[in-house]
């Protein structure tokens, strides 16, 4: 990222998980806040898609809020407009991080990035935090390790079966390495006891052609505890 004296941008090399992630992996940074408010912690789905667009589904990002505080995990398509939509103003947001670089996952940032400065006169830096390159994965132990008894899960789920209709087989056997199926995302939870599983990047997100159902069956195969098929703008 380039940095300038107008628009400052930080990039660290603070690695949130790759397109899983758990809430408890913003703990170190949302624990620094000291708002009398902090208590009052709760996610909002701003966008449960993937890359091709659907109408009814943003590019994945997922917003924190703490108190007055928000904090925005990846920045797809639409992000402003649905943080618009569910009332979150953009003035107080803190930082943005970024699970990984592909880009359904960033290409809601420069409208973030510009928006936030022109019209939310935003001032300050923008504190902006991801993995250095692209490193793509499925199951994690090191999500697991850090969302150990968390709340909730935000856990991305796949019908890999849909890879297969839409993409060339090379491209869907790659795809298949590095997404996880709704088992293994209800595996994960399981392994990590958390309270309530969420599920986003949802592919494909076509409700029509594939029916919550599915991922709701197949994810409970793996995990015993409370399971939500998210849409965008829920709010936990
Ligand atoms: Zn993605």
């Amino acid at each position: 990222m380039r940095r300038t004296a107008t628009q400052p941008t930080r990039v660290s090399r603070r690695a949130v998980l790759l397109v899983v992630f758990a809430i408890c992996a913003l703990g170190s940074r949302i624990a620094t806040a000291s708002d009398k408010n902090d208590s009052e912690m709760h996610v909002v789905l701003l966008g449960t898609g993937y890359p091709r667009p659907d109408a009814d589904r943003a590019g994945p990002s997922t917003a924190v809020v703490l108190g007055e505080k928000l904090f925005v995990v990846d920045t797809g398509r639409g992000v402003m407009m649905r943080m618009t939509a569910a009332h979150l103003p953009a003035e107080n947001l803190q930082a943005v991080f970024l699970t990984h670089l592909h880009s359904d996952h960033i290409s809601g940032l420069p409208d973030l990035f510009t928006t936030t400065w022109i019209i939310n006169r935003r001032a300050a830096p923008l504190e902006l935090y991801g993995p250095r390159g692209t490193k793509d994965t499925g199951p994690s132990a090191n999500l697991v390790a850090h969302s150990h008894g968390a709340d909730i899960l935000v856990h991305e789920a796949c019908l890999p079966e849909s890879f297969d209709v839409h993409d060339s087989p090379a491209v869907a056997a790659r795809l298949k390495r590095y997404h996880s199926t709704p088992e293994q995302s209800g595996a994960d939870a399981q392994e990590a006891s958390v309270k309530l599983l969420v599920l986003t990047h949802l592919v494909p997100g076509n409700v029509a052609e594939n029916p919550h159902n599915a991922f709701l069956q197949r994810a409970r195969k793996t995990f015993r505890g409370k399971i939500i098929v998210g849409r965008d703008l829920m709010k936990f």
